[in-house]
């Protein structure tokens, strides 16, 4: 059995055991066996190891979940970034575009395009990447985006309801009909999740709860792209059929906030469905960013991810997240690098990512930084040194 061990740890955040809810050490070690964490402690006292990664006294964290990424898609809309910069609102319909793109892209050219971003992703940080399906939007294409993603990761979501396709326009009760019945069928073995885009102009809550049913019953978890472009059912919904997670969060009401406390555990350690915020989305819509501060006051457990996908958050990097949560959001540092990888983790209701403690996988980040509060108070820095990828160093 081959082992690493992770020593001269500055500052060792383990979401575990420890100072603060980070569950900080100082001057720790990580023993890794077999890609899980096997022992965690003072670095003086670390035990002998096959091979050894010297952190130089810099931190270590977990690495990143980024909970909410579109991957699968062809072509780019640089140019209507630039056209909303310039003023245009963002609506949602530049989505078609990108439809009509990935389903004239091969499978190659979209297996590409994950394995791209998913380096990306990797490089900054993001140990654990959730994929979505949703620019294909006929069962052919939705299934081969799920396999395609399948190949990238195990955490794969059926999104075929992110928009109603242009040739279903004036029969939107028809579409509902394709996602639940055959392209529902044909996604399910690639999936784990199902999704939906319930905001006007996109699934309304009936259709919504219908699409959410009938993937619940195939087997599938549920999440929802909630609340985004303006007030709507969306969490409520979520909550209704036990959500893992709500995304977006934006124009939240005092009953969605009280339907999300209301799915508190009993033993103090949060909400079952996390509200997982994108504010690279409000970045790149320039559009108020979600109220932080009142979720996590009310006690509602927080995610952060990146939405990652060609329109509106065309962003990898949970490091950007992160900033974008302290500087813009009034999280705290702690809270937000806490929602970038437990919270993550949560969110997909996974316990053994975004903590290190032994037993979970050793996905972890040594930062070229002495303390994670560097992650926001350095913005835009490449502050990522190494990555292990269950154990494995990348
Ligand atoms: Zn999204």
């Amino acid at each position: 059995m081959s082992s690493l061990l992770v020593d001269n740890i500055g500052e060792l955040v383990t979401n575990g055991a420890g100072e603060g809810p980070l569950g900080i050490r100082r001057n720790a070690a990580v023993l890794v066996e077999e890609g899980r964490v096997a022992w965690v402690g003072p670095s003086a006292y670390a035990p002998a190891a096959d091979r050894r990664v010297d952190a130089g006294g810099a931190a270590v964290l977990p690495g990143f979940v980024d909970s909410h990424a579109h991957l699968v898609f062809a072509g780019d809309r640089a140019a209507e970034f630039a056209a909303r910069m310039a003023g245009q609102p963002y609506t949602g319909g530049g989505i078609r575009t990108t439809v009509g793109a990935t389903r004239a892209a091969t499978d190659d050219e979209l297996r590409a395009t994950v394995r791209r971003l998913r380096g990306e992703a990797l490089r900054q940080g993001t140990t654990t990447i959730e994929i979505k399906s949703g620019y294909g939007l006929t069962v052919a294409d939705e299934a081969r985006s799920l396999r395609i993603a399948g190949e990238t990761s195990t955490e794969t979501t059926f999104l075929g309801a992110h928009v109603v396709p242009a040739e279903y326009a004036d029969r939107p009760d028809d579409y509902v009909g394709l996602v639940c019945g055959p392209m529902l069928a044909a996604a399910a073995p690639y999936a784990k999740w199902i999704d939906v885009f319930c905001e006007r102009g996109a699934f309304d809550v009936d259709h919504a709860r219908a699409i959410l049913a009938c993937g619940q019953a195939a087997g599938l978890g549920v999440r929802v792209h909630a609340n985004q472009l303006g007030p709507g059912p969306g969490v409520q919904l979520g909550v209704e059929l036990g959500a893992a997670s709500v995304d977006h969060c934006t124009h939240l009401s005092d009953a969605d906030v009280a339907a999300l406390v209301g799915t508190a555990h009993s033993d103090g350690s949060g909400t079952r469905t996390v509200a997982t915020l994108l504010p690279g989305a409000e970045f790149s819509t320039r559009s108020p960013y979600p109220d932080a501060r009142r979720l996590l006051d009310a006690g509602v457990t927080v995610a952060l991810a990146t939405d990652c996908n060609p329109g509106s958050s065309y962003t990898s990097s949970m490091p950007f997240c992160v900033a974008l949560a302290v500087r813009e959001m009034r999280m705290t540092p702690a809270e937000a690098v806490w929602a970038a990888t437990a919270g993550g983790a949560r969110a997909l209701r996974r316990d053994d990512i975004g903590v290190l403690t032994p037993g979970a996988r050793a996905d972890l980040v040594v930062l070229d930084a002495p303390s994670y509060l560097h992650l926001a108070y350095r913005p835009g820095v490449p502050l990522i040194r190494k990555v292990l990828l269950n154990g494995v160093p990348q």
